[in-house]
């Protein structure tokens, strides 16, 4: 017998839209949250592509804000979900087991909650380049993300890493701090969409290198250059640098799960579902960055979550009847 409808583990955009979805549908719902919630909706500057987050206009026609920010809009999330019944709970889940309409979620202090549904909704994190003087200088001058650290280098001479829409964000949100920002990508276009790499061009502060990647780190105490290559003439160059912002993609947060599930994933590690956000085992459903193939916005993991929890709101009913 479960104690709990529905967990959630993973408390950003997916995660939060489930619980609330799932505390409206009267289920007894509790989220599971490592650290802070929000997940990386937290570092978006300006969430300018979420739908309706267009600001304030006054009554005489004149903006009073613009957009809520990342963290704005998890806050209010977050608040939503409470509102209508969401329980939460800061801990770490280590792993899970199904036993027949139940499943046992262990939690790292040893802690055994039962559930007859769980949403995997934890998220990816950022990739590592692994070259030289990576690791040594994280948290030193090298860091995965600029709303976090960008204010350390105020005025610095800042590369950041990468061609994707997450690269061209933090490339603006830097362009803000400092004239001295570079962008090294490693082909000679983004995937970034359109409107954010024509926006990443036309930048007077942004200059952008394509064909060039990053082969080391150097410095002493803190980051004091880069190793750049281009990648077509195969020279190579050392420039002075004071930060080194990587932003080259992210990895699924799924380890936890071990293999005793036997839940379908891509090769990539990505959680395979269909259309209702349901996995290969009954009662498991995953939603947001953690889905494979998810388009990995703000508003499609919101849109997950609700999925997930109306489906598995309709589970919960199946093997309760
Ligand atoms: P992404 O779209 O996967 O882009 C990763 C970028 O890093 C690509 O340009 C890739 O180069 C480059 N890269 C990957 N591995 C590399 C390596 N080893 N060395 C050098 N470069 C490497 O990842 P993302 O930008 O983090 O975005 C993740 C997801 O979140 C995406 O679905 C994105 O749309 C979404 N997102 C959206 C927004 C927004 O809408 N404002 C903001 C942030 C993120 P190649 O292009 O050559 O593969």
């Amino acid at each position: 017998m479960s104690d709990l409808d529905l967990v959630i583990i993973g408390g950003g955009p997916a995660g939060l839209t489930a619980a609330q979805y799932g505390a409206r549908a009267n289920l007894k719902v509790l989220v599971i949250e490592q650290l802070s919630v929000g997940g990386q909706a937290l570092v978006i500057d300006v969430l300018e592509n979420y739908p309706g987050n267009v600001g304030i206009i006054n009554s005489q026609g004149k903006e009073e804000s613009g957009p809520k920010s990342g963290y704005e809009v998890a806050m209010d999330l977050h608040r939503q979900a409470e509102s209508f019944g969401a329980s939460f709970l800061f801990s770490v889940v280590t792993s899970i087991q199904k036993e027949e309409n139940c499943f046992n979620i262990n939690l790292i202090d040893g802690s055994i909650l039962k559930s007859a549904a769980v949403i995997i909704a934890t998220g990816a994190k950022p990739r590592v380049l692994g070259i030289p003087g990576e690791a040594q200088f994280s948290g030193r001058g090298v860091s995965y993300c600029a709303t976090c650290d960008g204010n350390f280098f105020k005025n610095k001479k800042i590369f950041i890493i990468g061609g994707g829409d997450a690269a061209c964000d933090e490339a603006r949100y830097l362009s803000r701090l400092t004239e001295n920002v570079i962008l090294v990508h490693r082909r000679d276009s983004f995937r970034a969409q359109k409107a954010l790499a024509k926006r990443t061009m036309e930048n007077p502060i942004i200059q952008v290198r394509f064909d060039t990647v990053i082969k080391e780190i150097k410095g002493d105490k803190k980051v004091n250059s880069v190793i750049l290559e281009n990648v077509k003439t195969k020279e190579t160059n050392e420039e002075n640098a004071d930060a080194v912002f990587i932003s080259v993609g992210t990895v699924p947060q799924t380890s936890f799960l071990g293999e005793n599930l036997n839940l379908n994933i891509d090769e990539e590690g990505y959680i395979i579902t269909d259309g209702k956000m349901a996995t290969n085992v009954p009662g498991l459903y995953a939603a947001g960055d953690v889905r494979s193939g998810a388009f990995r916005q703000v508003v499609t993991a919101a849109a997950d979550g609700a999925v997930a929890a109306h489906n598995a709101a309709g589970y919960i009913d199946a093997i309760n009847n």
